[in-house]
């Protein structure tokens, strides 16, 4: 019987993909697979017809809608479909709406989970999201909205949280700042920004809120905002060798903020 796989693909760097996910690729008969799925990653699917199905803001994308028929369709044609997302697909990936095409056309499912672009952010900074006495709340946020999806104050409920962070967010950085700070939060709150995090280009910048508008105004690749007293420079315990070029980034920051 035909089986769609929702994998999760990690966060960018081929071997931060599960076991599971690189067991499923081998034997896949057919991999749909996201713009920001490294090229690695893909060519697991040794056996497997290969078909991207991009989705990355501003640029050629494929409507949601065609993807849902695209999965059912091969489940017509293929035993092993795989659906390969960038990060976790539960994450901001629209995997719920392929499940609901997939449950609505009585097609048999599973979701394989994979490490969400937050968690590589953090385990990149070496600073935890739940840092003891410092924050016991984290929130996952995005401006981005769906058709037709009404307005809501997202940023003012996620400003509840001690750890924010904000996928899909730096085109939108001087309104989000804006709005974290009229929500509460000191201008002077820590930022973190990574940038294609855990691939060999990533990009560690720190700030502070107020200079957050500033700090996102080079960013090309994938970046998560992170905003919470966790990633407090000060509070650094750096071991690795990059030390000397993030206290570099931390300077440059920190004169565009001003
Ligand atoms: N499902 C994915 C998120 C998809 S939305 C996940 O779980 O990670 C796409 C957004 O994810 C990007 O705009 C960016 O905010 C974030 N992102 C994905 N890969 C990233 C990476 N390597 N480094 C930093 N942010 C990343």
């Amino acid at each position: 019987m035909a089986k769609v796989y929702l994998v999760g693909a990690g966060p960018g760097a081929p071997d931060l993909l599960t076991l599971r996910a690189a067991r499923l690729l081998a034997e896949a008969d057919i991999v749909f697979y996201d713009a920001l799925v490294h090229p690695d990653s893909v060519a697991l699917a040794v056996q497997a017809k290969k078909v991207a199905v991009g989705k990355r803001a501003g640029q050629v994308s494929t409507d949601q809608r065609f993807i849902n028929r695209q999965l059912v369709e091969a489940a017509r044609h293929y035993q092993k479909i795989i659906r390969l997302k960038g990060g976790d697909p539960m994450i901001f990936g629209r995997a719920q709406e392929e499940i609901d095409a997939l449950k609505a056309a009585d097609i048999a499912f599973e979701i394989v989970p994979g490490i969400t672009a937050a968690l590589a952010a953090s385990a990149s900074l070496g600073i935890s999201l739940t840092r003891r006495g410092v924050a016991r709340t984290v929130s996952f946020a995005t401006p981005r909205t769906g058709p037709n999806e009404p307005e809501s104050d997202w940023l003012t409920s996620a400003a509840a949280a001690d750890s924010i962070v904000l996928y899909m967010a730096a085109s939108q950085a001087p309104q989000i700042a804006a709005t974290l700070i009229g929500a509460g939060k000191a201008a002077s709150t820590p930022v973190a920004i990574v940038e294609n995090a855990s691939l060999e280009n990533e990009q560690r910048i720190f700030g502070t809120l107020a200079g957050l508008s500033a700090s996102t105004q080079k960013l090309a690749g994938p970046a998560v905002l992170c905003v919470g007293d966790v990633f407090a420079v000060e509070v650094l315990v750096d071991a690795s060798a990059q030390h000397q070029s993030r206290m570099q980034e931390t300077r440059t920051s920190r004169s565009l903020a001003g």
